[in-house]
């Protein structure tokens, strides 16, 4: 699905790739978010003439995501323009860094899955507050103060609180 026939790339010298993966695929396990929804990937790989491939296009999704003061659902969207370059190996012991994208030339095919995951990783930012002016889960008791005032008294939370008392039992 992701991966690139690089057979008919050399033929065809580009080919659109689209696809729809959805949010349960295994290539977005162990992720800081979860998808609300497939994720609508359009690239268009291209061979430059430098030996090269160049993969360029968008990617798309309804994300879920938490306010990380609150934790109330936050809705998002990922709407990313991806560039992605991959270099041919020419030598033993080029090593893909993460900077610099590898292919083997006889490998007949180039999976993007990986690359497209760290483009994802890069473009979304897992702390999102639902509105700037949240004022999050008391600490204590877990109210949710944007809604409600609970009893609880913030001073034994206060760090000076805690020195001082900590200067009375020495
Ligand atoms: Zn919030
Ligand atoms: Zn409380």
């Amino acid at each position: 699905m992701l991966r690139l026939d690089l057979t008919r790339l050399e033929r065809e010298g580009s080919i659109q790739i689209e696809a729809r993966i959805p949010p349960d695929d295994p290539l977005w396990s162990d992720m800081e978010v979860t998808f609300a929804g497939p994720v609508q990937v359009r690239v268009r790989a291209s061979r430059a003439g430098s030996g090269e491939i160049v993969v360029r296009g968008t990617m798309e999704a309804p994300l879920h995501q938490e306010c990380r003061r609150c934790l109330e659902p936050v809705p998002g969207a990922l709407s990313e323009e991806v560039t992605l370059v991959f270099l041919p190996v020419t030598e033993p012991g080029m090593e893909d860094d993460g900077e610099t994208r590898l292919f083997e030339e006889g490998a007949g095919e180039l999976d993007l899955g990986e690359a497209l995951r760290e483009e994802v990783i890069l473009a979304i930012d897992p702390y999102v507050v639902c509105r700037p002016e949240c004022k999050g889960l008391c600490p204590r008791c877990g109210a949710n103060l944007n809604v409600e005032t609970c009893g609880c008294t913030t001073e034994e939370l206060d760090p000076r609180w805690n020195a001082l008392r900590a200067l009375k039992e020495e």
